[in-house]
């Protein structure tokens, strides 16, 4: 077992189990042995599946989500981390759902909704004569509960609140985040509908339809709506986009719709629908500069069945929720270490051939994952919905209707010790403050792997770095380490087109989605933001979410997620 330092720590404040003192009683590897222990149940020849799946995550080739690592074989059994909830048009339907993701975050999942069902502020309610309060008041008292309920004492809830641009309430939820703190629980986004974009293209108005009536209330320009958002996502990196009507268009299932995704937008979800995902760490996949294949295919045949597994021994926290997922089994398996699997390979993260990699990795993570599936499906039959999918037109039977999800690996990179999803790196040293007023240096293993077989003085080149923001771009390179530059980039080296092209490479081999988020320079204008989104469309990604280099003052997802 290869766990670091770090990770140990991360292993111990959230993972192990404790007792009632609040004292660790498990070790690492008692914790591997009970993930294993538990995902292996269903299988007749459980000695063997037990081995291998222990033995996947011992080596740190693969690691499902944290609801997986936590609660596997522990009281709680919940093990998904994706949930989307229908929000309805009554006070009962309202409240109902903020019971469900109180429920819900108790057992460490995070959920998305869309508050697009819900009337305009203002409408009159019929049985009170009261008038309604909207869509962004009700996502307050999501918040609010969310904020109460700590996760078995360890983190809070994450939910995703998203509303269609074709609601009357659209300019006040597109502003609802401005204030810095408020609705602090919610990553927000707005649903893009290709009326939208078309009526955006013609420079015209578009319709805003009561969703409680289905009328026209009104009409906004499309460019108006437009510049409100990139203002925004300009101004603090909300709200974010999601095609919706792509994503259902490219849905796996006929005759349903889906309004919303998980926190990170990773997995668009119908309702009441919940998703498990797990992780390949690419960085244990190079040998002596090139990508093994072989056990590659091996890891994501072992991934399908460990994530297919889990759908059955998983513990539902509400009937409606196991009866829909149960319907589709979607599993969501991905990938994180993509950047030091291209370190390794010495590419560019940001050249053609880091794209061509990502192209020719997905599709065959894709394409292996599509053949694990099937396989299962052979043995223990397509998952129930199969007839209106469609694999039933292309006559492929599958276990699962979704195999494949890019996550942000925020927490299990860190326990893997390698770069997140698939994002570049963000820094390649800084100093880190700890509680006793000490500094502690971090430098990216791998540069320092280089630089101390260069024979250069390691320790004054690393304060340069750091002084440098931690980006070798820019900086005074000895000649013997110029080939370093144009390999060890950093997120803020390349520009939001290199990123979309990335994130598009990986979503054309993707089932569900791709977490990644696109980062600009503090200097880029709203025009940028704009001309990113309408390059998105061109790439034919999902969603898209944009940050803007120090427009946030706490950059969670920017420390959390990077390393
Ligand atoms: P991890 O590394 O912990 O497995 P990810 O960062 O990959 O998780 O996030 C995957 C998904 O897990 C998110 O999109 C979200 O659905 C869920 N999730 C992440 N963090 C939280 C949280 N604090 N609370 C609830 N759900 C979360």
């Amino acid at each position: 077992m290869s766990f670091s330092e770090n990770a140990i720590t991360v292993l111990k404040s959230r993972y192990l189990k404790k007792n009632g003192l609040g004292e660790v009683i498990e070790t690492p590897d008692e914790m591997l042995q009970r993930v294993a222990k538990h995902i292996a149940q269903t299988e007749k020849d459980f000695d063997y599946w037990y081995e291998k799946f222990y033995e996947f995550m011992a080596s740190l080739k693969f690691l499902p989500n944290t609801p997986t690592l936590v609660n596997a074989g522990n009281p709680l059994g919940q093990l998904s981390a994706c949930f989307v909830l229908p929000v309805g048009d009554s006070m009962e339907e309202i409240f109902e759902a903020v019971k469900q993701t109180a429920i819900i975050h108790k057992t460490g999942g995070g959920t998305g909704f869309s508050f697009s069902r819900l009337r305009p502020k203002g409408e009159v309610v019929q049985s009170t004569k009261g008038v309604a309060s909207g869509p962004v008041s009700f996502m307050k008292v999501f918040d609010c509960a969310t904020e109460s309920v700590k996760q078995g004492g360890v983190r809070r809830g994450a939910n995703m609140g998203i509303l269609r641009v074709d609601h009357p309430d659209i300019m006040e939820f597109i502003h609802c985040k401005e204030k810095e703190g408020e609705i602090s629980n919610f990553n927000i986004s707005v649903a893009i509908t290709d009326d939208f974009l078309e009526k955006l293209a013609n420079d015209e108005e578009y319709d805003l339809i009561n969703p409680h009536t289905k009328k026209s209330v009104g009409k906004l320009k499309a460019s108006l709506v437009w510049d409100e958002v990139a203002t925004n996502a300009w101004k603090n990196g909300e709200p974010g986009l999601v095609f919706i009507d792509r994503i259902n268009r490219l849905h796996q299932i006929k005759g349903v719709e889906i309004e919303a995704t998980n926190p990170c937008g990773e997995q668009p979800l119908l309702p009441y629908e919940s998703c498990n995902l797990g992780s390949i760490n690419l960085s244990k996949f190079v040998k002596d500069g090139a990508v093994e294949w072989e056990d590659l295919k091996e890891t994501v045949h072992t991934a399908v069945r460990f994530l297919d597994n889990v759908i059955d021994v998983n513990n539902y926290p509400i009937d409606q929720i196991k009866n829909e997922t149960l319907k589709n089994r979607k599993i969501g398996l991905g990938i994180m270490g993509f950047a030091d699997m291209l370190v390794d390979l010495n590419v560019a993260y940001n050249s053609q051939e880091g794209i061509n990699i990502a192209s020719k990795l997905m599709d065959f993570i894709q394409s292996q994952s599509h053949i694990a599936s099937s396989d299962l499906a052979q043995k223990r039959g397509c998952f129930p919905a199969w007839e209106e999918s469609i694999y039933k037109d292309q006559n492929i039977l599958m276990r699962n209707a979704t195999t494949t999800t890019i996550a942000p690996t925020g927490t299990i990179s860190m326990i893997a010790d390698c770069a997140s999803g698939i994002e570049p790196y963000f820094t390649l040293a800084y100093h880190k403050q700890v509680l006793d007023g000490k500094k502690l240096k971090y430098v990216n293993e791998r540069l320092l792997d280089r630089l101390q077989s260069s024979g250069i003085n390691v320790e004054d080149f690393l304060e340069e770095l750091i002084a440098n923001g931690g980006r070798l771009k820019g900086l005074n390179v000895p000649k013997s380490l110029e080939d370093l530059n144009e390999v060890f980039v950093t997120s803020m080296d390349m520009d939001y087109t290199a990123h979309i092209d990335m994130q598009a490479a990986f979503q054309a081999y993707t089932d569900n989605a791709v977490s990644k988020t696109i980062n600009m320079p503090n200097s880029a204008s709203v025009d940028d933001v704009k001309q990113a989104y309408l390059y998105s469309i061109k790439k034919g990604l999902k969603g898209l979410t944009i940050y803007r280099d120090g427009s946030r003052n706490v950059q969670v997802l920017v420390s959390a997620s990077n390393k």
